[in-house]
């Protein structure tokens, strides 16, 4: 910890605040500037209590911790990119992983269809939501356990692992029964909880970005997997709320140089919740890719017109077929396979 200390202080005060160093289990070394002493406190910051309560103390100006808050994520304590093995997929390796399928799951029809049109595509991952965090209640809820059961069928019938959204605490168990990727969703990447459970299934966790946190934020949520025993970790940038309402959301593309700078784990793009708009969703996927997006997560419907959720954001199974023609080159380009 660095403790700077106020100007003008009195001897007596400025020996209180090494006095209270030691005490905690510490050694001050202390710098003696023009105008302010700095005081480097040395010791075990994890074993030894926290420094931070001298902030309230008078004559102290500032407290400042030396050891990074992100002891995990942070590319500092991992200088080399990480990977999560899903199945025989490498998620964060040289090959770009696509996670595709249906924002819910409604049927075994429109799943298996989906599932077979988008690996014949070139997906790897089958995405789709059996628990649905919707806005309101009234809106569909999803299938439930029998939405993972018909995802369960569909892995078996494409081979695709797949990834679905744990929504509560109390689902834990069940979900984490049936999927290969553990989805936390926005409105739960806070959920310190929730996110402590996940990791301990030994299942890789997806983490969205909650739609208001901050990057530094996100990381410290991502922090509390990395913690907990977990089988990897996965960033997902799925658009944040500003002012803007021409699309759903802003997508936050800058998020993939900042994660990637700042953390070894692979960074996924959500551009279906990122603009909610199926038009805008072929460039997203596109600059996300060149800009060195270790996945995408792309929301994928036979008919998006009669979707049971976000139908407006949804690409029909053509449309994905010529978006992952038209990725080929700018995935090459990125220096990808
Ligand atoms: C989804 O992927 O369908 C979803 C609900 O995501 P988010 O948590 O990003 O809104
Ligand atoms: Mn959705």
């Amino acid at each position: 910890m660095i403790i700077v200390l106020k100007p003008r202080i009195t001897k007596r005060q400025e020996n209180s605040v090494l006095r209270e160093i030691r005490k905690l289990g510490y050694e001050p070394h202390v710098m003696r500037g023009v105008a302010r002493t700095v005081v480097g406190a040395i010791g075990d910051e994890e074993k030894n209590p926290s420094l931070e309560k001298l902030t309230t103390w008078p004559q102290v100006e500032s407290v400042t911790p030396i050891q990074s808050r992100f002891r995990l994520v942070s590319r500092e304590a991992h200088p080399k990119n990480s990977t999560v093995k899903v199945g025989r997929h490498l998620i964060g390796g040289k090959k770009m992983q696509v996670m595709a399928g249906p924002c819910s799951v409604e049927s075994e029809k429109q799943l298996m269809e989906t599932a077979h049109a988008v690996r014949k595509a070139g997906a790897t991952i089958l995405r789709g939501g059996a628990f649905k965090p919707r806005t309101s209640p009234y809106e569909f809820q999803g299938l439930g356990e029998k939405g993972l059961k018909l995802l369960a069928k569909a892995r078996d019938e494409t081979g695709m692992p797949i990834i679905t959204e744990l929504l509560s605490q109390k689902h834990v168990d069940l979900v984490a029964e049936y999927a290969d990727i553990l989805q936390i969703g926005t409105r739960n990447a806070q959920n310190f909880q929730l996110l402590i459970a996940a990791a301990r299934t030994g299942k890789p966790v997806l983490l969205k970005r909650g739609m208001s946190m901050r990057i530094e934020e996100w990381l410290l949520a991502g922090e509390y997997v990395l913690a907990n025993e977990n089988a990897g970790l996965m960033f997902c940038e799925r658009g944040i709320r500003t002012f803007e309402n021409y699309t759903r959301n802003t997508l936050d593309l800058s998020t993939i140089p900042a994660v990637k700078q700042e953390s070894h784990c692979p960074i996924v793009i959500d551009p279906s919740q990122g603009c909610g708009r199926a038009d805008l969703i072929s460039s997203l996927c596109k600059g996300a890719v060149a800009m060195g997006a270790d996945a995408l997560l792309i929301e994928v419907h036979p008919n998006p017109a009669e979707a049971w959720s976000d139908g407006a954001q949804q690409i029909t199974l053509d449309g994905f077929k010529k978006l992952m023609r038209e990725l080929k080159p700018i995935i090459k380009a990125a220096g990808r396979s």
